[in-house]
């Protein structure tokens, strides 16, 4: 069995005590174990603090260059990177492509973004935030208001979905932002993580204590973060706000970002024509958010908004759509969809579809156990993918982290879609399709404060839009409200996390040749 170690310190170290096993979640076969006991986290921030800052010394094209060598480093290895996360992740081999493609796409993607500021900022390490403004009657007194790296660090915890493109799309802003880092996978699945790492490291082209890697339980390492450190992290809601109240974190002033849980909407607007482009288009992203990842994605649909007159003509096509879904061993030929990748994670998903159930109709799937196909007899974490017709208080209150979806009448009205995304009480992202411009702009208007991201598809660009579960490097990732408050990515706004906004006040000509505004 694969032992997982931690890096950190510079070393590649295996914690004592009790071990976590990590299985195959299609078999339920072990696979590796890891444990985190005896760490000395007091020793790797220092090691990060120390050794670490030399990342910050990096020019903007330094840093674009490091994360090219890392996306570099990862595309070589793919093929095994693939192997691991359909393995250890219940992941069909497109779900595999989608987790470690991403990481590879966002850092380079962050390259890129590396390149332009250095092509603005030449040699300059800081942002700057608008121009000068003028403080006092004689112009040369005058405000600029700047951003400087954060001589911190970061720790980053993420969700069991994604061990790849979670990791790297919090590092690859880190590392331009030039914040050393302190990574943690959900243990569960932490393998595709850890041989990432491993694989980084090997390399050479990571900075000594740039990145450290812990697998298992933080310990106390987040209680001896300090006022110029980050914690960056994606899972629960339960989780993130039981992290924020970390004693000393409110008072020291630790920066927290929380990507959290999410009842993300599909909406058709009234005047979708039934079997029409857009409707066609509706239909291939609710599936797909459905049955990617069986249905494990933060961003995936789970509520889709019809009007009265909409409903039954698509639960029909739904249905019709998820009748070639084979679920089983997605190791296996024919398999379209694997099992959830935890033991709990197949618990939760089959009481959320109970609740879901609660007064209303099952038109597909439900909550009872399957056997998936090619698998062991009562082996795995499988689940149907469900239709549930109507909804109740769980509808818009609990996030069923699987191939479940809720079909919910509504008016057709903008104001009653604007007021069904709020019953979810802040969410990552939800699409509305429709090409009334009216109504567009009202449920923009009255939608938009409870989403981070919103998809507005209309016919002219029905086959060119990105599925609205795609997160992208250049678009903010986050949301409001139970989705946990935070934001990532959005190209250079994702830096903003890491640094510090000052707004400085002096000599127009001094502060000109500071920051090389040319005055
Ligand atoms: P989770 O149970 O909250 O765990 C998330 C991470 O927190 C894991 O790495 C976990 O480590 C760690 N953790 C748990 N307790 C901790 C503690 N006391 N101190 C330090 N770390 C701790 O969530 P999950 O089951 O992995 O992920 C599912 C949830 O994540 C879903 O609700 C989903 O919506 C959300 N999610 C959100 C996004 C987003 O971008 N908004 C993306 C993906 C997933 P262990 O594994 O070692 O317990």
């Amino acid at each position: 069995m694969i032992r997982l170690e931690s890096y950190v310190s510079g070393r590649w170290t295996s914690g004592a005590g009790r071990a976590t096993t990590l299985v195959n979640p299609a078999t339920e076969e072990a696979i590796a174990e890891t444990s985190s006991e005896g760490l000395d986290f007091g020793a790797a921030l220092d090691h990060a603090r120390t050794a670490g800052a030399s990342l910050r010394s990096l020019s903007f094209a330094e840093r674009a260059s490091l994360l090219k060598a890392m996306a570099k480093t990862l595309h070589a290895n793919r093929e095994e990177l693939l192997d691991l996360a359909q393995k250890n992740g219940g992941n069909t081999r497109g779900d595999a492509k989608f987790d470690v493609d991403g990481a590879i796409g966002t850092l380079s993607a962050y390259a890129v973004t590396g390149e332009q500021l250095a092509a603005r900022m030449g040699d300059r390490r800081f942002l700057l935030d608008g121009d000068f403004i003028q403080l006092a009657r004689n112009p040369r007194f005058v405000g600029q208001h700047v951003y400087t790296t954060r001589p911190g660090v970061a720790v980053h915890i993420n969700a069991f979905n994604f061990p790849a493109w979670g990791t790297y799309e919090k590092i690859a802003v880190s590392f331009l932002a030039g914040v050393p880092v302190i990574t943690k996978p959900a243990t569960a699945t932490a393998l595709v993580t850890w041989r990432t790492v491993q694989l980084l490291v090997e390399s050479g082209s990571l900075p000594e204590g740039a990145l450290q890697l812990i697998c298992g339980s933080t310990g106390d390492l987040l209680s001896r973060l300090q006022p110029q450190d980050h914690l960056a992290f994606t899972g629960s809601n339960a989780t993130g706000s039981a992290l924020r109240g970390t004693p000393g974190f409110a008072s020291k002033g630790v920066r927290v970002t929380v990507e959290a849980d999410s009842l993300n909407a599909a909406v058709c607007g009234p005047d979708v024509e039934v079997g029409g482009d857009l409707w066609s288009t509706m239909l291939r992203n609710v599936v797909q958010d459905m049955t990617q990842k069986t249905g494990q994605k933060c961003t995936a649909v789970r509520r889709v908004f019809l009007p009265h007159s909409h409903v039954a003509e698509f639960e029909e096509a739904l249905l019709d759509a998820l009748t070639g879904v084979v679920v089983g061993d997605p190791t296996t030929d024919g398999v379209t969809m694997g099992p959830v990748s935890t033991a709990s994670q197949l618990r939760d998903a089959r009481s959320g579809i109970a609740a879901l159930a609660e007064g209303n109709r099952v038109a597909v799937g439900g909550a009872q156990p399957i056997d998936g196909r090619n698998a062991p007899a009562g082996k795995g974490y499988y689940v149907r993918p469900t239709v549930i017709v109507g909804a109740n208080d769980h509808t818009h209150d609990l996030e069923v982290f699987g191939p479940c979806v809720s079909l919910v009448a509504y008016d057709g009205s903008a104001a009653g879609a604007a007021a069904g995304i709020g019953r979810g009480q802040g969410s990552l992202v939800s699409s509305f399709y429709a090409d009334d411009r009216a109504w567009i702009g009202e449920v923009v208007a009255g939608a938009a404060p409870w989403l981070g991201r919103m998809l507005v598809c209309g016919s002219k660009v029905a086959d060119m839009a990105t599925p609205p579960g795609m997160v992208l490097p250049s678009m903010v990732h986050g949301g409001p409200g139970r989705a946990g408050g935070g934001e990532e990515l959005g190209g250079e706004r994702g830096l903003l996390f890491y640094m510090q906004r000052t707004a400085v006040a002096g000599d127009r000509v001094a502060l000109g040749k500071v920051f090389g505004t040319g005055e």
